[in-house]
């Protein structure tokens, strides 16, 4: 059988579809499968009262990459939305990232040197415990949120949240995951240190058609329910699905995290006044309650729409036929994965690409970032 298409690509999350477009520019046939009823893997929204619901979780675009910024740029253009998430504590209200703002909640203090002063008593005790212990760079999640805030606020903001979202003690988890998180001594409440965020007009499933325009997609069609005919219909493969599936968990299972979302339409134009909730207590079962209106609609225009859609956030252990969504980047999920990507770069005709096949714990711009760069390269050496 002659092959019909140039490049088969599975998936269409926005490696997928990104990975579509740039072929696609130059002349190459594309085929995107998608197993789900829809496009847009991750990102893709529901419209539910006139308002765009992140089905799969809330999703904030942010990047310092100018050249990724001008590409989705010229695909979409995008509002003005600044992530401040709110943390409630036992029902103390903080702001969140870690700033003056969060600092005054927390200890009354107004300048920045008193903040200081706080902090880094609390830095010190972390830093001699640890040193107490034969080591001096922190070798957990625990010990890295103590030594960049302290334990007031790992106790009440970092420990319970974490620990519901991991589903793990933070002594088991890697440092590497709250390093991210800004530390400032500014009254700044923007979550990201990024230059350029904000949600995509008119929702991201603009995003997503507008990568895929003119290119032939089919969505209900899981590669593996029928892996020959799809591998028959063009020699590369673009494939963004669970790389233990590809090689059929022959190393063992990959752990994700999952998470379980319960959403409920109100009657009321306003419920929390913000986008993002997190409950950082260890009580509440739930990590974050969304509400989603805020994500696009700004000031007066919340009551343009009558209704609100809230969202709550129950995150889950990874079981076979649930949604895989965070990797477990831990020891044993490293090496089972570094086995599964041996044999990837072994393939001649198959390009593992996005946080599936990556396994990696990946934002958007940087999955863009890597399926632009993976595009242009497979064009040019073709
Ligand atoms: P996906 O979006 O997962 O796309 C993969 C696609 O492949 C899916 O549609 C899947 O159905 C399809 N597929 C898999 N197997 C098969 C198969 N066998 N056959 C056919 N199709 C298949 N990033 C940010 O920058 N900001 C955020 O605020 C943010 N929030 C997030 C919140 C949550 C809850 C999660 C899970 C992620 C968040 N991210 C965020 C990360 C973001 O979702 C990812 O970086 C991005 O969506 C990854 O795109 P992808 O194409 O790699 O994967
Ligand atoms: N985090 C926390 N308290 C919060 C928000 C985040 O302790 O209120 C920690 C948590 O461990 C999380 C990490 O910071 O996994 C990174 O947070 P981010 O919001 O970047 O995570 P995302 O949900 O985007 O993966």
């Amino acid at each position: 059988m002659i092959p019909s298409y140039d490049i088969l690509i599975v998936g269409s999350g926005l490696y997928g579809a990104t990975f579509a477009h740039e072929a696609n520019k130059c002349g190459l046939r594309c085929l995107v499968i998608e197993k789900r009823s829809h496009l847009g893997g991750n990102v893709y929204c529901e419209e539910v009262e006139g308002i765009h619901v992140h089905k799969y979780g809330a999703h904030i675009f942010h990047t310092s990459n100018e050249s990724v910024w001008n590409f989705v740029n010229s695909i979409v253009s995008f509002n003005r939305y600044t992530n401040s998430p709110i943390a409630n504590y036992k029902g103390e209200l903080y702001n969140l990232p870690f700033n003056m703002n969060t600092f005054y909640q927390m200890w009354g203090v107004k300048t920045p040197r008193e903040a200081q002063v706080i902090i880094e008593v609390q830095r010190q005790e972390a830093l001699d415990l640890m040193r107490s212990q034969g080591h001096w760079e922190p070798t957990n999640l625990e010990e890295q949120a103590l030594i960049l805030v302290g334990k007031d606020i790992y106790e009440k903001l970092i420990k319970g949240y974490t620990e519901k979202q991991w589903g793990r003690s933070c002594v088991d988890l890697p440092a590497f995951i709250i390093k991210r998180l800004p530390v400032r001594l500014t009254f700044d409440n923007n979550y990201f240190n990024d230059c350029y965020q904000g949600i995509p007009i008119g929702g991201y499933n603009n995003l997503i058609q507008g990568l895929l325009s003119g290119i032939d997609t089919r969505v209900n069609s899981d590669f593996f329910e029928n892996r020959a005919y799809w591998e028959s219909l063009a020699h590369q493969i673009v494939y963004t699905g669970p790389i233990d599936q590809y090689y059929e968990y022959q190393f063992g299972h990959l752990q994700y995290r999952t998470v379980r979302f319960e959403s409920e339409i109100y009657d009321v134009p306003n419920f929390q006044g913000n986008a993002v909730i997190n409950y950082t207590g260890k009580e509440i079962p739930y990590t974050r309650i969304i509400e989603h209106k805020h994500f696009e609609l700004f000031g007066n225009d919340i009551n343009r729409i009558g209704k609100t859609v809230v969202t709550k956030e129950y995150s889950m252990e990874w079981q076979p036929g649930m949604e895989p969504y965070y990797p477990v980047n831990d020891t044993r999920n490293n090496e089972i994965h570094a086995k599964y990507r041996h044999l990837a770069e072994k393939e001649e005709h198959v390009i593992f690409g996005g946080r599936l096949a990556e396994y990696k714990y990946y934002d958007m711009a940087p999955v863009i970032e890597r399926a632009l760069n993976d595009a242009r390269t497979f064009i040019k050496e073709r």
